[in-house]
């Protein structure tokens, strides 16, 4: 935050001069050192004029310090409200934009409505309106907040409970495939012994003849 020590005199300053202020004038939106000030509180034209302290003109709220008496166009002096253009006029606006507007009142009565109890309780009103809304909103929000949350928490459960039921059907699959594969080669394995021992036994038995045959081909030459 600014100091009070980084405020000069705006009065001084068109000298080149620079001392320190001590007071803001909100009527002619200056800053005057305490010589200014005496010389301003003095003058015909500024005697009535309510000077704030430095320390009190930092600490008005940012939107107070934008509020301009004079007419950025004109370099003039607001004087009327235009209330159809929700436009603060000086003598040149008027004339130049709103001549012929309805409802334009002087700044005054503005100030004045602004300051009346009804209007100042209004504003509470509406303050307080808006502070409940944005609260039923923040509620709205953190309930649908939650709400996603649990939506996402059983959203990965959900794709858990799929993925093992997928295992476990894949597993009792490679199971059963295991098992077709074993049983079948078992019974191959079972004709294949048996034709091999029926092969074996046939052998034999023709092994068995062609002895006999060759028996029988040695008994007919010696006789
Ligand atoms: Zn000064
Ligand atoms: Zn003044
Ligand atoms: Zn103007
Ligand atoms: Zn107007």
């Amino acid at each position: 935050m600014a100091t009070s020590t980084s405020f000069i005199c705006s009065l001084c300053q068109e000298d080149d001069e620079t001392n320190t202020a001590v007071t803001w004038c909100p009527e002619c939106e200056v800053f005057l050192c305490s010589e200014c000030q005496k010389h301003h509180g003095r003058s015909k034209m500024s005697k009535h004029h309510q000077v704030m302290s430095v320390h009190d003109y930092q600490n008005l709220p940012k939107s107070m310090l934008n509020i301009k008496n004079n007419c950025e166009d004109h370099d003039l002096r607001y004087e009327l409200f235009c209330s159809f253009h929700d436009f603060a006029c000086c003598i040149k606006c008027i004339k130049d934009k709103h001549d012929n507007c309805k409802g334009l009142v002087t700044l005054d009565e503005v100030v004045g409505n602004i300051k009346s109890t009804a209007f100042v309780s209004i504003l509470q009103t509406d303050f307080f309106n808006l502070i409940e809304n944005l609260k039923t909103i923040k509620i709205f929000f953190s309930e649908n907040l939650s709400a996603l949350e649990k939506q996402k928490t059983e959203a990965i459960s959900r794709v858990h409970i799929m993925r093992r039921s997928i295992n476990d059907h894949l597993e009792k699959l490679e199971e059963s495939l295991l098992n077709d594969i074993r049983s079948e080669s078992t019974n191959l394995q079972d004709t294949f012994g048996n034709l091999k021992s029926e092969i074996d036994n046939k052998t034999d038995q023709i092994e068995e003849k062609r002895r006999d045959f060759s028996k029988m081909v040695q008994f007919s030459t010696d006789l």
